[in-house]
């Protein structure tokens, strides 16, 4: 017999030669037929993997990331076999799980694929789905293995059999498919309901530009029909609220060849949300103590010998311009050019905390390959502060930068988040951490306790704090669910040393004071961007660019509209007049499509009550007010950033 532990710390007595599936058998044969993939002492293994000793086992569904995981990427080898079938000289590299789906990386040689042969595909899938068949596991010695991919003339599957030790590979087959895989996969393909092949992109062998261009077929496989429909309504949702799309159909900015990659141009919408944005900034920062600073878009490059950027950092940097014999760099951070500001006076105790804020303007170097939309940008600006106190202050400082993250939140919406506390790990003091033991226990301590208190959900992850201090990587999630990674919130032990940052103690001593970077805005282009989707560019009224549009049925009211229009700018509400001699139906429609909150209609009968017909946007019902009471209603919708 055999001694098993379950998650709920129950043990169990199994006899030798039992499977991972007999033991979810023998806990429930109802729990066992929605198992996917089990593990033994942690390691994912395939349900028929038979277990010879004591051990932990655990058990995952679709449910699980690791369910969802195995079960994409099972779907990938039945995507394969599909393919191989249907062109059979076709070779393939390789095909991971991802975020939503899967993908397969695949050498089509001559043959050119293009989106209809994605059906072509996966009616060929559903074909083979109608004959349900196990994922068979075979260890097989690397010889035998060489000699196969030999046979079939696959230098692809033959490269990663390089890298592989003999003893340790294995094949996988499923119906008249072969591949070269370490597994684990779901047991057999009748788990697989649903597939849907949903696009085909070009992807380098190895991501090396140098290399051949392989295509890469995207698709997303479930277990139930019904959850595939669910994910088809939400794709069109994120098409709907693409911020790129978005971007451009309200005018938010824009990109110009002659300007470059990466680099958006924000137009005059763009602007007015910037503005609103960076107000709240200052405002919720003031009421916390924060001092606004402004610097500089480049220094010398002995500020980033000094701060490390170079050269660790300077793949990530634009190249530098040389004048008068010196280099300099684009801005890649704020925080050197605050260390300086902060090092600038002498600084005691008694200015601690001293807290910097700027929305600072940083450059950095992404791939061309990698840019996105506003997403991925080469300039960046940023909701930068540092925050300079003893090792005393820092629970305090750093709990009330997660209140502004937590104020943050509600102001816009944001009910789903969670935080990664990112921890160092005690065998790499010295090494991949700064040897700080004392300060790496008190703060990562510090920062949990802070985040228990705060009801804040978050996850620990060992061993990936960053060099000079543990970190929090704050994710949030759209209104339709997306995850967008939003900042970064650092606590940082080095770079007080690197740069000679001191304030005087009580005590007259010279000491180093902890820093704290934070960003909770993130980027306005990363933010504007998430905005755009979770709003569906439906801005609320404090943050929409045009918020009131007013509309003359005719020229004949337009005299009286510019009146209404001159009492609502003196009110500081963003609106105008709608001047064009479009049918009365076509300018309602274009108000629409702008989103723009409010929309006032003036006619007859408006002029001769001194009335407005309002309609809020999205709503059929309209009402009516006098300008006074309309101008006062805006006012204390925009004060309630509702
Ligand atoms: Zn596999
Ligand atoms: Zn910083």
């Amino acid at each position: 017999m055999v001694s098993i532990s379950l998650p709920d710390g129950a043990i169990k007595q199994i006899s030798i030669g039992s499977t991972l599936l007999d033991i979810a058998q023998s806990i429930s044969p109802q729990f066992a037929k929605k198992v996917l993939v089990g593990s033994v002492n942690g390691q994912l293994k395939d349900l028929s993997c038979i277990v010879e000793y004591d051990c932990a086992v655990k058990f995952y569904t679709w449910d699980e990331k690791e369910g969802k995981e195995t079960f994409w990427h099972s779907s990938a080898h039945l995507m394969a076999e599909a393919i191989e079938s249907l062109y059979p000289q076709v070779k393939f590299w390789v095909g991971p799980p991802i975020d939503h789906g899967f993908y397969y990386d695949i050498d089509f040689g001559a043959q050119h694929l293009s989106e209809t042969d994605l059906l072509k595909i996966e009616e060929k899938i559903y074909s083979l789905l109608q004959k349900p068949v196990d994922f068979q596991r075979q260890n097989i010695s690397k010889k035998e293995a060489i000699d196969y991919f030999t046979k079939k003339g696959d230098h692809y599957k033959l490269d990663l059999l390089e890298q592989l030790q003999d003893g340790s590979i294995s094949f996988y087959h499923q119906g008249n498919f072969t591949d070269l895989c370490r597994g684990p996969h779901i047991p057999n393909t009748q788990f697989i309901k649903a597939i849907k092949l949903t696009s085909i992109a070009g992807a380098y062998w190895k991501g090396n530009e140098k290399n051949k261009m392989l295509t890469r077929i995207y698709g997303i496989s479930f277990p139930q029909q019904k959850l595939l429909q669910e994910y088809l309504i939400y794709l069109e949702e994120i098409k709907k609220r693409d911020h790129r799309k978005l971007g451009k159909e309200l005018s938010i900015f824009t990109f110009d060849d002659d300007i470059g990659q990466g680099l958006p141009l924000w137009m005059p919408n763009g602007t007015i949300i910037i503005e609103e944005l960076e107000k709240l900034a200052k405002e919720t920062e003031h009421k916390q103590g924060y001092f606004r600073v402004s610097t500089p878009h480049i220094a010398k490059e002995s500020l980033y010998i000094t701060s490390g950027h170079l050269p660790y950092y300077q793949e990530s940097m634009f190249p530098p311009m040389e004048m008068d014999g010196t280099k300099y760099y684009l801005k890649a951070m704020n925080c050197p050019h605050h260390h300086k500001i902060f090092n600038a006076e002498p600084r005691s105790y008694k200015d601690l905390p001293y807290r910097l804020a700027e929305y600072g303007t940083c450059y950095r170097y992404e791939q061309s390959g990698e840019l996105f939309g506003l997403m991925r940008v080469r300039c960046l600006h940023m909701n930068d502060a540092h925050i300079y106190c003893t090792k005393e202050q820092f629970a305090s400082e750093f709990k009330l930068v997660n209140d502004l993250y937590l104020e943050y939140f509600k102001i816009f919406n944001v009910d789903n988040y969670v935080m990664r506390l990112s921890l160092h790990d005690p065998a790499k003091l010295g090494q991949k951490y700064i040897n700080e033991p004392e300060l790496w226990k008190e703060t990562e301590d510090m920062a949990r306790q802070v985040l228990i208190n705060s009801n804040i959900p978050f996850v620990e992850v060992q061993d990936e704090a960053a060099f000079y201090g543990p970190k929090i990587d704050v994710q949030i999630y759209s209104a339709i669910g997306r995850e967008f990674t939003l900042a970064t919130n650092q606590i940082d032990f080095a770079q007080g040393k690197r740069f000679e940052l001191n304030y005087t103690t009580k005590d007259n001593t010279a000491e180093t004071p902890l820093i704290i970077h934070r960003a909770p805005l993130g980027t306005h282009e990363r933010f504007i961007g998430f905005l755009l989707e979770h709003y569906a560019g439906r801005f609320p009224l404090w943050l929409a660019p045009q918020q009131v549009k007013i509309i003359p049925i005719s020229d004949k009211f337009l005299t009286y509209s510019n009146q209404v229009l001159a009492q609502l700018l003196e009110q500081n509400i963003r609106c105008s007049v709608d001047t064009r001699s479009e049918k009365i139906g076509k300018k309602i429609r274009d108000a629409e499509l702008l989103k723009i909150p409010y929309m006032v209609v003036i006619g007859e009968k408006e002029l001769e009550s001194q009335k407005l017909s309002i309609r809020k946007h999205g709503l059929t019902e309209g009402y009516s007010l006098e300008v006074q009471e309309f101008s006062t209603q805006l006012i204390s919708e925009i004060k309630s950033k509702k």
